[in-house]
């Protein structure tokens, strides 16, 4: 057996309906939303990344996927949407060919992770941009898609939790004020916050190692430090929050591992996930769209895992299978009957299925109940030649006639 490769799933039956349902209700917000479907190449040029994603970044540093084609370009194998989202954006000028530039993906990315729960090497990632908007509505608007998905979901005790880490401007006072902060404990963090204090010092935020709680919780907050104009966006967007009855937390350590992030940012976490527990997580990149030539245009999303999603929706969750019909035939008329009568309903818009090979009634009624059928037709015998079948309500057992014309209306009144 050739087994699948570590980090990566199948995604079967059983399971593939809950995906569904998850991305049905994203497709359907994005709808009501008015963001519209956007489907980028799995694979991307390696700069994309480095230059998009950042240099300093775990994901470029560590995670990607990434190989030297038959004709010698670097590739990757896309590790975040955004920076193909931008990519697109600017190269089909979409500012100007949509009514307004709000669009979604939904796809598999890929990073070398240490595979764990909710943690993989290919997952997907339902994604969420909007380009050029400044106006701090933007940012409530598409923070209300993330909680109104995680809601809709009926996904338990999530929480919203907010931050802003300023802009360009007030952005290097806040990383001074850190360093200085960091510096005298610096030799008490671990090895990756000493290494991060080098290369992309917010970062030391992220550090979940428990021994180095203490001196980060203590560390300066980004909102302290804010130039005028982030301060007032940061309120208005809370007041936009509070006004929709949204409810949020602020928090300081929210920082987020990518270099892109300018004002906002923000994070739904789950409670039923573990160590992994954030189901999606976003923010305002103001500086992304020039940096990856096109105009200097602002832009603010998120990217949910639908693995996450997936984990923590709820058991009551309404994945319902699609009722169907099952054809039972007797004898060989009863197969051909069967078969005419399998086309009628399904061209008709019905859900029917038939046992191909021939079985014993017996054999084929308990297939019909492995398919947890909602209706059995019995065809063959006696009633085929009256013109007749035989339908079985297999949630009461009851059994009656039906003139040959009126099955497909029949069947249709109990599926
Ligand atoms: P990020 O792009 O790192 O901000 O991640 C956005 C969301 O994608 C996270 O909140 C997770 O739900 C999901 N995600 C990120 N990395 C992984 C992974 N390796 N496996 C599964 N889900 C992930």
């Amino acid at each position: 057996m050739i087994a699948a490769i570590r980090g990566t799933h199948d995604i079967l039956p059983g399971e593939v309906e809950k995906w569904q349902y998850v991305e049905r209700i994203a497709r359907h917000l994005c709808d009501r939303f008015g963001y519209v479907e956007v489907r980028t190449p799995v694979i991307e040029r390696e700069e994309l990344f480095s230059k998009g994603t950042g240099e300093t970044t775990d994901i470029v540093q560590k995670e990607m996927y990434s190989f030297t084609d038959k004709g010698g370009d670097r590739i990757t194998l896309r590790p975040e949407a955004t920076p193909s989202m931008v990519r697109a954006f600017v190269e089909h000028n979409l500012e100007n060919a949509l009514a307004s530039a709000k669009i979604f993906a939904m796809g598999p990315m890929f990073r070398y992770e240490r595979p764990q729960k909710g943690r993989y090497r290919q997952f997907h990632q339902f994604d969420v941009e909007a380009f050029g908007i400044e106006d701090p509505a933007i940012d409530a608007e598409v923070i209300d898609l993330a909680w109104s998905l995680v809601t809709e979901l009926g996904i338990p005790q999530a929480e919203l939790v907010i931050n802003s880490v300023g802009c360009p401007a007030c952005r290097p006072k806040f990383q001074e004020a850190l360093l200085a902060a960091v510096k005298d404990d610096l030799s008490k963090l671990c090895g990756d916050c000493q290494r991060r204090s080098v290369t992309n010092p917010l970062r030391i935020y992220d550090c979940k190692v428990p021994a180095d709680q203490a001196v980060i919780d203590a560390l300066p907050h980004s909102v302290d430090y804010l130039c005028e104009p982030c301060a007032t966006h940061f309120t208005a967007v809370k007041g936009y929050l509070d006004a929709a009855g949204i409810p949020w937390r602020q928090s300081h350590r929210l920082v987020r591992g990518l270099d892109y992030y300018t004002r906002t940012t923000f994070e739904i976490l789950g409670q039923t996930l573990g160590a992994q527990n954030a189901l999606l997580g976003g923010g305002r990149y103001d500086g992304l769209v020039k940096t990856l030539g096109g105009a200097d245009r602002t832009g603010i999303g998120f990217a949910a895992g639908l693995e996450r999603l997936v984990l923590a929706l709820p058991d009551a969750a309404p994945i319902a299978a699609t009722p169907r019909a099952f054809i039972v035939a007797i004898g060989e008329d009863g197969r051909t009957a069967a078969w005419t009568l399998l086309r009628s309903l399904r061209r008709a818009g019905l859900a029917a299925q038939m046992e191909f090979d021939a079985r014993s009634v017996r054999a084929q009624m308990k297939r019909a109940d492995r398919l947890a059928a909602r209706v059995t037709l019995i065809v063959g015998g006696d009633e085929l030649a009256r013109g007749e079948i035989t339908l079985r309500d297999m949630v009461t057992g009851d059994q009656h006639a039906i003139a040959h014309d009126a099955i497909v209306e029949t069947v249709r009144t109990y599926l």
